[in-house]
């Protein structure tokens, strides 16, 4: 063989295999809107998400979106964005599609390339975004403009619905879940910023995640105070080691063990396929949620911890004022992630208990928002199973509760069932989302570009 030729084999075996779809129009389309929308830096504090908001109206209106139909809802120095596709009337309660047009800073210095521009190499797309949630607006909007030019009308309004601040305070999710008449009405949401495919290391999917809860987050800060004194003239009093004190029976107190249909589900089907001695816990906790071996076993896995029950750990800790004096006082931040179905006020209650000080001033921070599990329905569960067997036959799909936050936990606290189910399919070791040199998978990128219309098309298609 020579050389050119074996190069050429070479070259045929590891060609990408999403080079025949590269040139369709929906391809270039889609890829036109990811690079622009990537390249503004909606980042909090530079006010640049009413330009992106305004760009992807105009490519709206380009394949015939009416003026009424998009809205731009000013919120701050950012906004909120609807867009309405018109159904035909057959079905009364629409469709949201969720994704957030907002991203976490990213400093130049620190990346290997300019974080706002999209740059690619034969495997990859890098840019801030490109996964974390532009991809999500990307597939959603070049699906609006694809079903829009091919002349599709679905049997009921399907909105997309994009957020401006998902990365930080959430008003404008808060703004669209709960202000807007058309909106309240929807049947259910489908979340674009989470979810998806895992891969293996050699690119071989293990299964398909359609997140469907949220746990609720939430912080209290731990505040002992102490009259102080001259470190010369210690006494047994002292707000650091009482604080310590409760910190340690914290960390030694155990939550409850809650599941629901769910994570039994979950664990169900995850145990079967990782198999093994973790495996075989999975699968014993899910017939057993009450096998207290399994849920031991379970408790020490960071992974998987938090889908056994609520979780407290202290994260931050600051006390004294000088380092020759007794302290005035100490205070923990302790941080939350509380299983669906527990209140805040209830764990608040369980932690004053169990650090067995009154004198511990508890704060809770911020506004905690609880919201419910959206059981799985079968509709959508058949439309996400098209949609991803379309590209991997017979893959696993399984629901589960994110331990993290999207703006979907907003829209379930609201009444509206919220599922999350991203196009990506990636292997998690190349999750850098809100990181350094966020990247994606091409092939997954193009792989998925029929993701969403199918979806679309067999839930408001007939
Ligand atoms: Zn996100």
């Amino acid at each position: 063989m020579t050389k050119i030729l074996s190069l050429t084999i070479l070259l045929l075996a590891i060609m990408p295999t999403f080079a025949a779809v590269k040139d369709t129009p929906h391809a270039v389309k889609t890829l036109e809107i990811y690079k622009t929308i990537i390249e503004i830096p909606t980042v909090a504090g530079r006010g640049k998400v009413p330009e992106m908001a305004a760009y992807l109206a105009k490519e709206f209106r380009a394949v015939g979106f009416q003026d009424e139909d998009i809205q731009i809802i000013p919120t701050g120095e950012t906004v909120g964005m609807t867009v309405r596709y018109q159904g035909n009337g057959s079905v009364d309660k629409p469709i949201l599609l969720l994704g957030h047009m907002d991203v976490v800073e990213a400093l130049d210095k620190d990346w290997e390339r300019p974080p706002y521009k999209l740059a690619q190499d034969d495997k990859y797309f890098y840019g801030r975004g490109t996964i974390d949630n532009k991809l999500g607006i990307t597939m959603l909007s070049s699906t609006f403009i694809r079903l829009k030019k091919e002349g599709f009308v679905p049997n009921r309004d399907i909105f997309l619905v994009f957020t401006g601040d998902e990365e930080t305070g959430m008003v404008t999710t808060k703004m669209l879940a709960n202000e807007r008449p058309e909106l309240a009405n929807a049947e259910y949401a489908l979340n674009s910023d989470a979810g998806g495919g895992d891969l293996d290391k050699t690119g071989k999917a293990i299964a398909y995640l359609v997140q469907a809860a949220e746990k609720t987050y939430v912080s209290f800060e731990l505040t002992l105070r102490n009259k102080g004194g001259h470190s010369s003239r210690p006494r047994p009093d002292n707000a650091i080691y009482e604080l310590s004190t409760a910190l340690l029976n914290i960390r030694d107190y155990h939550f409850p063990v809650r599941w629901s249909d769910m994570t039994r589900e979950f664990f169900k089907v995850s145990g079967a396929q990782l198999g093994g001695e973790l495996g075989k816990a999975m699968t014993a906790f899910a017939d057993d949620p009450s096998n207290k071996k399994a849920s031991d076993r379970l408790e020490i896995e960071s992974s998987f911890v938090g889908t056994t029950r609520t979780t407290c750990i202290t994260t931050m800790l600051k006390a004294g004022h000088a380092e020759n004096a007794l302290p005035q006082s100490a205070t923990a931040t302790v941080n939350c992630r509380i299983f669906p179905g527990v209140s805040v006020a209830q764990v608040k209650q369980r932690l004053q208990k169990v650090v067995k000080n009154d004198a511990i001033e508890f704060v809770t921070l911020d506004t905690p928002v609880e919201s419910p599990i959206s059981e799985l329905r079968d509709d959508v569960m058949g439309a996400i199973k098209k949609a991803v067997h379309a590209r991997y036959p017979d893959l696993q799909i399984i629901a589960y509760m994110e331990s993290g936050g999207t703006d979907g936990k907003h829209f379930r606290k609201a009444g509206i069932p919220t599922w999350a189910l991203s196009s990506a399919f990636m292997n998690p070791d190349e999750m850098f989302a809100h990181g350094l040199n966020e990247r994606l998978p091409k092939k997954t990128f193009y792989d998925g570009l029929d993701h969403w219309s199918i979806i679309l098309k067999e839930l408001t298609g007939k």
